[in-house]
């Protein structure tokens, strides 16, 4: 058992106590053979019948045939020897547990947990009651580490300090930890299997509470060590407001005149403004850190502004140039591309304090980038950006203010785990005059009424795009590829001019066709999803997406977000791939049902999880083994309310009160403060 532990990484009395149990097993009372149901779990107490081995396909199988008064079932493992048949002598009493199923040779329970069934009406732990399996540990030694779980949990248990101060946990009605930890692994007989399973029952939250609380708290502390050295107060009088808001050519939505307030009030303050903007593409993000660059040129500060793609910086260095020049502010443009003689000549102009504004890629934070006063700091699609290089961009300035733009609409649980550390406001409104984007789901069937649709969009003179999930032929072979597609497209659509990006190009390719696109050189553009991000072509008015499938909710609608930004309707088409699952089609079905991102992000949330939501495992967002933040909103809510207002009125955590509080903090935010931390 001690190796068994050992290999888990299972060394001291309290990874044992936190090790939670996967399932349940309710052996309340034992079943009879005849009561078990195919699809549950069972445990029964039988007479080993008789054992056979058998060889097939190049493996071999061992079943036991076990029996009581009502039936029998088979006991059945995918391999055999001595060891095995030693386990079920003729004639020995066993319980088994496992899942029942039906198989052509009739009840089988596969690899089930045996225990002998000696100790059945004495034993307090294995049976006659609700018992604990664990994650990582085969069937037969769940016996002895439930043992040794039991133990644990009765005897040291009570040793563990509660680090949540009495009055906190009062107030959010949880367990105290101690007694959730023992209900963890021996719940009482009346706790409902379900809850349990489902990682819901009142020990479960306590334990989610802790996890997102500790999280919140780390943030809390992050978000107040930024605060508390004083930074810039910008001067945000009305007048210089009216200036800013006065550069745009439109009057702002209620959404972004919030935002702005909001932004305002926090550039205001002597503490660093650090406040995460999300809103839906086209929402009007750009828009509203235009007017805090423009406050801060006002009071004599530079702005960097940070996009993750060479295509999304010249276009934000279209967008703030056609903006600022009007008033005679120079804009700047740093990237990594270009002649070295114009790109050192534009560098000069920042590290002179001539253009206020730079706008740029990760190019922005090389060595070689100075700023004669930097002062506020956009960074532009943030989860695409590391939050380190967040930081080094804002060490070029002594305390810039930092707006994060994020066109992703990430749950708003999501938002506060990621970026705890950050204030978010929201555009949750679309500039007037937009038509909303007719998405349909097409079969592989159905295909050609897509490639109608488009061909009428083209005929008008709008262009469109093409989508696929592949660069090339994997051993996915099922997958069309962008290449193969683009040379299809050709065929059915013999006039129109037809490009093709694919991540595999060198950047001043990808450019070259992006360029041309724009200009209207070309109608029909085919593409992996390297366009996905913030690419504005006014004109493409129609998407066709391939094996839509294999795309995340939030990822199809970011790409369907490059149409319908100019005037005319716009259509997403998404054709489902014939491998498609019921699933995979009720999912593109959100698609077509609404067009608001947030809605879209929770359900996506829902359905893949965070990890796989956010597409990367280095998002920085932390593993949560309780809580689940689809699930536990309202004690993520909780949880960063009353951490932020610990860390408000004992931001050393010095009081008394907060003394276990902040040693727990220590030990839970080791090795992982890493991730989430922000300097
Ligand atoms: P985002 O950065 O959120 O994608 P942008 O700020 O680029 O959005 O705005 C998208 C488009 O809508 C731009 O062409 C912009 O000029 C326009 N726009 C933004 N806000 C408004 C508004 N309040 N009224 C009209 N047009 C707007
Ligand atoms: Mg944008």
């Amino acid at each position: 058992m001690l190796g068994a532990l050992k290999k888990r990484g299972l060394h001291r009395i309290g990874d044992v106590l936190f090790l939670l149990p996967r399932v349940y097993e309710d052996r309340r009372s034992l079943k009879r053979i005849a009561q078990l149901r195919g699809g549950e779990r069972g445990t029964i107490i039988a007479t080993v019948r008789d054992t056979e081995e058998s060889f097939g396909r190049g493996r071999r199988f061992f079943r036991a045939i076990l029996a009581d008064a009502s039936g029998s079932i088979a006991a059945t493992y995918f391999q055999t020897g001595p060891w095995l048949k030693a386990r079920f002598p003729i004639g020995k009493r066993l319980v088994a547990s496992g899942e029942v199923r039906q198989s052509l040779r009739g009840w089988e329970m596969p690899h089930p947990e045996i225990e002998p069934a000696d100790d059945v009406e004495t034993s307090p732990i294995h049976f006659n009651r609700i018992v604990p399996v664990y994650p990582g540990f085969e069937r037969h030694e769940q016996r002895s580490l439930r043992e040794l779980a039991f133990k644990v949990s009765e005897q040291y248990a009570r040793a563990i300090e509660e680090p949540l101060p009495d009055a906190l946990r009062e107030k959010v009605g949880v367990l105290p930890l101690a007694q959730a930890l023992r209900i963890i692994h021996f719940p009482p007989p009346e706790t409902s299997l379900a809850a349990l399973d489902g990682h819901q029952s009142d020990a479960h939250r306590r334990l989610a509470f802790d996890e997102l609380f500790f999280l919140q708290l780390g943030m809390a502390l992050k978000r107040q060590g930024v605060k508390v050295t004083p930074g810039i107060a910008f001067d945000v009088a009305p007048p210089r407001l009216e200036a800013a808001t006065g550069l745009l050519p439109f009057t702002m939505t209620g959404a972004q005149a919030r935002v702005v307030h909001q932004l305002a009030r926090d550039m205001a303050r002597p503490e660093p403004m650090n406040r995460l903007v999300q809103g839906d593409v086209g929402s009007g993000k750009t828009a509203v850190a235009m007017v805090a660059a423009s406050l801060a040129v006002q009071n004599g500060y530079q702005v960097a502004v940070m996009a993750p793609t060479e295509i999304l910086a010249e276009q934000h260095f279209k967008n703030f140039s056609r903006v600022f020049e009007k008033a005679g502010i120079d804009v700047a443009l740093v990237t990594g591309s270009g002649a070295s003689k114009a790109k050192r000549e534009r560098r000069e102009r920042v590290a002179s304090g001539q253009a206020m504004i730079a706008v740029g890629t990760h190019a922005l934070i090389e060595d070689a980038v100075e700023f004669a006063k930097l002062g506020l700091v956009v960074v532009d699609e943030q989860h695409r950006f590391g939050v380190m290089q967040r930081h080094q961009l804002m060490a070029k300035g002594v305390r810039p203010d930092v707006l994060v733009m994020t066109a992703t609409p990430i749950p708003r649980t999501l938002a506060m785990t990621m970026y705890g550390d950050l204030d978010v406001s929201v555009i949750d409104e679309l500039p007037p005059g937009r038509t909303p984007i007719e998405t349909r789901v097409f079969t592989d069937k159905g295909k050609s009424r897509a490639w109608e649709a488009v061909r009428e969009q083209l005929a008008q003179g709008h262009q469109a795009y093409v989508v696929y999930p592949l660069v090339e032929e994997s051993e996915k072979v099922d997958l069309s590829d962008a290449t193969q597609g683009a040379e299809q497209l050709k065929a059915i659509f013999p006039t129109a001019r037809v490009g093709l990006l694919h991540g595999r190009m060198k950047q001043d390719e990808k450019d070259a066709v992006m360029s041309a696109f724009r200009a209207h050189q070309l109608d029909l553009l085919v593409s992996t999803t390297v366009i996905e991000v913030g690419v504005d072509v006014p004109n493409a008015s129609v998407m066709v997406i391939e094996h839509a499938e294999r795309f995340g909710l939030s990822q199809l609608h970011q790409l369907r977000g490059r149409v319908g930004r100019g005037a005319a309707k716009s259509y997403c088409f998404l054709i489902a791939g014939y491998a498609r699952s019921e699933e995979g089609q009720a999912r593109l079905e959100v698609m077509a049902e609404t067009n608001d991102g947030f809605v879209i992000a929770e359900r996506d949330l829902e359905i893949r999880g965070p990890g796989e939501f956010l597409g990367t495992r280095q998002s920085g967002l932390p593993e949560l083994a309780v809580a689940n933040l689809a699930r536990d909103q309202d004690l993520l809510s909780l949880a960063q309310a009353e951490a932020r207002a610990i860390v408000e009125v004992d931001p050393a955590l010095e009081r008394p009160e907060h003394v276990r509080l902040r040693k727990a903090l220590e030990e839970r935010w080791e090795g992982r403060l890493k991730l989430a931390r922000v300097g």
